[in-house]
């Protein structure tokens, strides 16, 4: 139960708001430490202990959104060593045989004018989970409840509860929040090889008319593969041997790429688009895939799960200020998210459809929109600066 304090009516500084956030997966655990910084005290539950949350194998690229929200939340520094910068983006439309690179140069005025030495960042999930488990144990502000169901005490006053459990999260069903849920006609196999024809800096979305396939840098010439294909082919893929696989995947990828050997077991998710019909109701928030899933087509699905986390900040800060009444935390969140949730929903099932489509009309279109991106560089920076920083990046920086 939500407590309604009334200390907010006089506009006084608040001390001692408490949170719930629910799920500790890299939206919940960061949305924690985003709370305790904004002066929250935070429980942070979740059935999976510590080591089975880190244990997941899967990398992220990570955009300049993400990168502003954990500077802003003191962290950039600690988990940046981790992380894997490329400073080239290559984009192959194998449809229409054409690509287009993207440079440091295509990076916008503000970003440009924090000396920034990358596009993005590539950080493996299990890295990634050990640091903010560790810095959210050496917090004071929070409480760790990792390995068992929580246990709903009414006694205790709440100020805000955050679900952050996933795609198919309790808390929205409990809640009575409905959701519209398009299952692709794709799934997305993941898996680490080495390759060669790529360089250490360079990321690549290779579009191809099974779907897309992203080939992103770990260093030392180690590459995060990330396969869009029919879900029966990513299931039949990840049944190979290596020896099949790395056959499979050179027959697959360009001249140019030689996968050498696979460094890990092969791993296929369901891919869908989701949108929760609403962000909030009874004081609780969705944030994270409890709200929202993506296709993974141009690295967005974390990024935006944290820009989420980005909004809540900066409303969770001004809540502890007095200036905003965190019964109304609810509505301001809602109403900042919708238009970069919906934006970035249709642009990323917009380049999937345009891009796998094999119909002869879109070719033609293809080819002109690479042209232009080729040829001017002001429509590369807008191109890049949606993909980095979100379709709404104007609004994302504005101060609160
Ligand atoms: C198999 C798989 C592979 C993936 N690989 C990649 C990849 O390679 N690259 C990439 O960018 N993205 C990948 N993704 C997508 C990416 O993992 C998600 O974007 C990201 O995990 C979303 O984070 P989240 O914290 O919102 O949700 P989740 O990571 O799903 O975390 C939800 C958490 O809530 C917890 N929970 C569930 N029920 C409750 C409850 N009742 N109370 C409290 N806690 C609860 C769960 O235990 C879980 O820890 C993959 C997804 C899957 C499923």
């Amino acid at each position: 139960m939500v407590a309604a304090p009334s200390r907010f009516a006089r506009r006084v500084p608040a001390a001692g708001l408490v949170a719930r956030v629910l799920g500790a997966g890299p939206t919940g655990a960061l949305a924690a430490l985003a709370l305790v910084d904004a002066g929250w005290t935070v429980e942070l539950c979740d059935p999976l202990d510590a080591e089975a949350l880190c244990r997941r194998q899967r990398a992220y690229a990570f955009n300049q959104s993400s990168r502003e929200l954990l500077e802003r939340l003191d962290l950039w520094t600690w988990i940046e060593p981790q992380l894997v910068p490329f400073d080239e983006l290559q984009l192959w439309d194998l449809g229409v045989q054409q690509s287009l690179a993207f440079g440091l140069a295509d990076l916008n005025r503000h970003q440009a004018s924090k000396r920034m030495a990358a596009i993005g960042w590539i950080g493996r999930h299990d890295e990634l989970m050990t640091l903010l488990l560790r810095r959210l144990g050496s917090s004071a502000g929070v409480s760790l409840q990792l390995g068992s169901s929580p246990i709903p005490d009414p006694q205790r006053r709440l100020d805000l509860v955050i679900a952050a459990d996933g795609p198919d999260s309790p808390t929205r069903r409990r809640l009575g929040i409905g959701c519209w849920r398009r299952p692709y006609g794709q799934a997305c196999l993941t898996a680490t090889v080495a390759l060669r024809g790529a360089a250490d800096n360079q990321a690549w979305e290779l579009l191809r008319s099974e779907g897309p396939f992203a080939v992103l840098p770990l260093g030392a010439q180690r590459f995060q593969l990330v396969w869009s294909a029919p879900a029966a082919r990513c299931r039949q893929l990840e049944s190979l041997s290596a020896s099949a696989f790395l056959d499979r995947l050179a027959a697959a990828l360009p001249d140019r790429f030689q996968p050498d050997a696979l460094l890990d077991q092969p791993r296929t998710f369901a891919v869908e688009l989701l949108i929760a019909q609403r962000l909030h109701r009874q004081g609780t928030l969705l944030v994270g895939e409890s709200a929202h899933r993506c296709h993974p087509v141009g690295g967005q699905g974390l990024n935006l799960c944290w820009r989420d986390v980005a909004v809540l900040h900066r409303l969770a800060r001004r809540a502890s200020r007095g200036e905003l009444d965190p019964r109304r935390l609810g509505a301001a969140y809602g109403r900042r998210r919708w238009p970069d949730l919906l934006l970035t929903l249709l642009v990323t099932d917009l380049l999937v459809r345009i891009f796998s489509s094999r119909s002869p009309v879109l070719l033609p279109l293809r080819r002109l929109a690479l042209g232009l991106l080729g040829r001017f560089q002001p429509l590369r920076r807008l191109a890049l600066a949606v993909m980095t920083s979100g379709p709404c990046a104007i609004q994302a920086s504005r101060p609160e």
